[in-house]
């Protein structure tokens, strides 16, 4: 894997301002791939400031012109995808075929819809006797995850380059490869000289220098709900606009006039994809009482077809791995029954969990409430209809769910009482334009599609 020795700011590679680095490992066999540099305060205000420099005229640059380099950007993701897969797969872990599909793949439709969107859009409205122009918000901070390293990034680069903003990234320190990798694409692409500057390094350094920094007009963070917590009170202390997608707990509600073995094996399959370690993962599995032995035992037959090393990679490092392990444990020891996997490691080398299926979980359990950003599933018992709700209600987030039924109106019916920001009605498909993001701790704010572009944008009317 290639890795740069700087930063990547004001349209160049640049030395970093400090002699720190972080080291990438690679997750399946735990070698260190690479080295980033760590990046200071001082790195973070220059890139703030080579942002601020180029935002007056790429503002000023129309739609249409901002939508071509917007396409050209897809295109190079589209010449790199195989490149942007095998680095996704080497610092993440994941196999690559998943890394081919969604991780390379998922990034090039959401660039290419706000190629699209930038030219569509309409900048200016009328209401009564005004003109309500949508101006760009100016400067954007933003901070990601590792879990999509690469679609983290374009789900808030691309609207911020539609809207006319400019860009500084502190990406996660176990998946910068990908993110400098990005840098050149953004490059090659032709963007304007700073108009995306990216700055790797920690997230109490780096992260946090671009959150609590002056010029920054716009936060937008991805990633734990501790962090979120942090940089939204900052963000409120300085008035300044933020956008949270934090964690999730989501709910895969399976009626009783359901499919059932469908239901469960594309609710194993959402939650194993990527390791688990996804904010949306329908990891609390819904079933009603008189179908709950069948459904356990097609989940644990379900998961057993998810060999890790195979169609699992690991977690993205120790640190996470011990932390699902402690999970499982926490299940067993709360008194849920463990049917599949379980907190032995699966491999000596790599940080690889077992996908892990439990049975008899209560929804006051740590494993059904808290998020666990791991392959293990709880599948949890309901009466009716009413306690269903009451469960898939029952936590602090709602990012998104699930519902199965026989007839779509009524799995539409009891989407509607759901608390969450996305359903998938009958395993509905994937829509890059359709909003994403969180109702109550899941977040503020929301990504993708038109909305995700107005989070971008800030109003002016202009009364006649
Ligand atoms: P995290 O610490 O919140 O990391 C997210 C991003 O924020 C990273 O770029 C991180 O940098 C940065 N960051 C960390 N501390 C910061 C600070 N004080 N100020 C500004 N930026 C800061 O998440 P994590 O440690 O990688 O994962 C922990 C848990 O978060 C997971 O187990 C999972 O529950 C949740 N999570 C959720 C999502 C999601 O999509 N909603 C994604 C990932 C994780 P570093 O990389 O240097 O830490
Ligand atoms: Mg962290």
């Amino acid at each position: 894997m290639k890795a740069h020795d700087g930063m990547y700011i004001g349209g160049q590679w640049r030395p970093a301002a400090g002699h720190d680095t972080i080291a990438v490992v690679n997750p399946t066999d735990e070698q260190v791939l690479a080295h980033v540099p760590a990046g200071t305060a001082e790195d973070v205000d220059a890139a703030v400031r080579a942002a601020r420099a180029a935002f007056p005229a790429w503002a000023a640059t129309p739609p249409a012109a901002r939508a071509a380099k917007i396409a050209a950007l897809r295109d190079v993701l589209v010449a790199r995808a195989e490149e942007i897969a095998e680095t996704v797969t080497a610092e993440l872990g994941s196999p690559l075929a998943l890394s081919r599909t969604v991780h390379a793949g998922v990034p090039v439709l959401v660039a290419g819809s706000y190629a699209e969107l930038a030219a569509s859009y309409s900048f200016e409205e009328k209401i009564g006797n005004s003109t309500v122009l949508l101006e760009p918000v100016g400067v954007v901070g933003a901070i990601t995850p590792w879990n999509y390293p690469l679609h983290q990034v374009v789900a808030k680069v691309a609207p911020a380059l539609a809207a006319g903003c400019t860009v500084v990234l502190k990406p996660a320190e176990d998946t910068p490869l990908t993110a400098q990798l990005f840098a050149e694409a953004t490059h090659e692409a032709g963007l304007p000289t700073g108009v995306f500057n990216l700055v790797t390094g920690l997230g109490p350094v780096a992260g946090q220098a671009l959150a609590e920094h002056e010029d920054v007009d716009l936060v937008s963070f991805t990633g734990s709900t501790a962090v979120g917590r942090q940089i939204g009170a900052t963000a409120g202390a300085a008035v300044k606009r933020v956008a949270l997608e934090l964690g999730g707990k989501s709910a895969n509600v399976i009626l009783p006039s359901a499919d059932l073995a469908k239901a469960v094996n594309v609710g194993i399959a959402n939650v194993m994809s990527n390791s688990g370690q996804t904010c949306s993962a329908w990891t609390r599995m819904l079933v009603h009482r008189d179908q709950y032995d069948e459904a356990v035992a097609l989940a644990a037959a379900a998961v057993a077809k998810y060999v890790p090393g195979e169609r699992v990679g690991p977690l993205v490092n120790a640190r996470q791995r011990d932390r699902v392990r402690g999970y499982i444990d926490k299940g067993v020891a709360e008194g849920a029954r463990l049917v599949a996997g379980g907190s032995d490691a699966p491999h000596e080398k790599g940080y690889y969990v077992s996908p892990t299926v439990f049975a008899d979980v209560t929804p006051d359990m740590a494993i059904a409430q808290e998020e666990i950003f791991g392959p293990v599933v709880s599948v949890l018992r309901y009466e009716d209809e009413e306690d269903a709700l009451r469960i898939a209600n029952g936590t602090v987030y709602g990012l998104a769910g699930a519902v199965w039924a026989g007839e779509e109106a009524e799995a539409v019916a009891f989407a509607r009482r759901m608390d969450t920001g996305q359903v998938d009605i009958n395993g509905g498909r994937f829509n890059p334009l359709a909003p994403f993001g969180g109702y109550k701790q899941s977040g503020v704010g929301r990504e993708l599609g038109p909305h995700g572009l107005s989070e971008y944008l800030q109003t002016k009317s202009l009364q006649f």
